[in-house]
């Protein structure tokens, strides 16, 4: 193998020089979304639901579901959901610990508790073989995390889920737009949720939704947070209660943010299909390169990687003698654009003090545990294949268009630091 120039953290030249345009910016914003955004903003409807009425259709739609409701954020439109899966106080869920906290951690607030499980080191997701031992009596549901647009095998997640009467949510905030075995992520659990604030695949402001095909389900979710909706509520046990919001909260979308995501849902298709040719090309440059790995679905298969949200490489630093991720990604940042490569990815959730030592509502113990029997806090060395994942992974340049030339120079940059990754150790 020819080594090149030498390494651009070494002073030589950067292997990605041309001009990256808008090849990252997100999300798209054209005139459509801006006069979308007047049309609110000039009749002042912007706390008004006629614009969610017509985004939840959309949706509806989209998922071919029966039931949508818009939020004001993801964590809500989760926690909305995990109400209306029976959980309560002393309850249970169980998800993983490397995601974004609002996957799980809003369940405090319900009097319940997360359990975490093992993670797939090659997919990021949720391991099936690694729930079953961690389900109690107070389990109600599983939170399987489409992490890093990865789908999550479901099929055996599902199975468990039925065999001891637990409900799905899916937190598809990572993989709008991704399928699994053909089918649409969000379609497949009990309850699909996820945010759609800006930073997202699917990137709307901020805001949430959840879809679900199940009426119950959806009136619980209803009932919870959207007071303006209680008195259509037909359910027998929810109805008396018409007029309030049984959580207290006020969780409604910003019609802002309504407007932009009936304008970015239209378009989304077709921007998701030219990132997933962009990132497969990318993946395809590197194809058999030491000590990287794809973060990616088989080719062949019938899942996909969504819109490729945070996207990842895995990386197997026995392959490079042992060079450690953090300065593995400096050497590729300095060969690249604007793009940064960082290591690792979210804390992990079961390390962090807020779910081990925090007492927020002053129960004279740790949250965690307030209503729980057993301590079931998971301490450092609890679950070793998640904690060994943050030195196993770093963030890839997320492509929004399909630019041979930039592609092929990052693709370069990664390959050149790999040649010359005995010159950093
Ligand atoms: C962003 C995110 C959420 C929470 O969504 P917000 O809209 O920011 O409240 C939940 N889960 C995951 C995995 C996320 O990345």
């Amino acid at each position: 193998m020819s080594k090149g120039s030498a390494l651009a953290i070494h002073g030589g030249a950067k292997a990605v020089i041309a001009d990256e345009g808008d090849i990252f910016r997100w999300p798209i914003v054209t005139t459509e979304d801006e006069e979308a955004v007047l049309a609110v903003l000039r009749r002042g409807a912007m706390s008004g639901l006629d614009i969610t009425y017509e985004f939840e259709d959309d949706l509806k739609g989209y998922f071919g579901l029966r039931h949508a409701l818009c939020h004001n954020t993801g964590t809500a439109a989760i926690q909305a959901a995990m109400w209306a899966c029976g959980v309560g106080v002393g309850d249970e869920v169980i998800s993983q610990s490397m995601t974004y906290w609002g996957t799980s951690l809003q369940v405090f607030s319900l009097g319940g508790t997360v359990v975490f499980s093992e993670i797939d080191p090659k997919t990021l997701t949720m391991d099936p073989s690694d729930i079953e031992h961690r389900i109690t009596e107070r389990t109600k549901a599983i939170i399987p995390v489409h992490y890093c647009a990865h789908p999550t095998d479901m099929d055996p997640i599902m199975e468990i889920a039925e065999k001891h009467g637990l409900k799905v949510i899916e937190d598809v905030s990572h993989a709008q737009g991704g399928l699994y075995k053909g089918r649409l992520l969000g379609t497949i659990g009990h309850i699909g949720a996820m945010s759609i604030m800006s930073g997202k695949s699917l990137a709307c402001g901020e805001g949430g939704f959840l879809v679900t095909d199940d009426k119950d389900l959806y009136e619980r979710a209803a009932a919870f947070g959207h007071y303006s909706r209680t008195q259509s509520i037909e359910h027998p046990e929810l109805s008396p209660f018409a007029g309030m919001p049984l959580g207290g909260y006020k969780y409604r979308m910003h019609q802002l943010s309504s407007a932009v995501g009936r304008t970015q849902i239209k378009r989304y298709n077709e921007r998701m299909q030219e990132i997933q040719r962009a990132m497969n090309h990318f993946w395809d440059l590197l194809e058999g390169v030491p000590g990287i790995v794809p973060h990616r679905t088989p080719a062949d298969g019938d899942s996909t990687m969504g819109g490729w949200y945070a996207a990842k490489g895995i990386y197997a630093p026995e392959q490079l003698g042992g060079l450690p991720v953090a300065r593995f990604c400096e050497a590729v940042t300095a060969e690249a654009g604007s793009f940064r490569i960082m290591p690792g990815a979210n804390p992990l959730m079961h390390l962090h003090p807020v779910l081990n030592d925090a007492d927020i509502y002053g129960h004279g113990k740790p949250t965690r545990i307030a209503h729980s029997d057993r301590d079931l806090r998971q301490r450092e060395g609890s679950l070793p294949v998640t904690e060994s994942m943050p030195e196993r992974i770093y963030s890839i340049p997320w492509f929004k268009h399909y630019d041979e030339k930039i592609i092929a120079q990052y693709a370069a940059a990664f390959r050149k630091v790999v040649e010359h990754a005995e010159e950093l150790l």
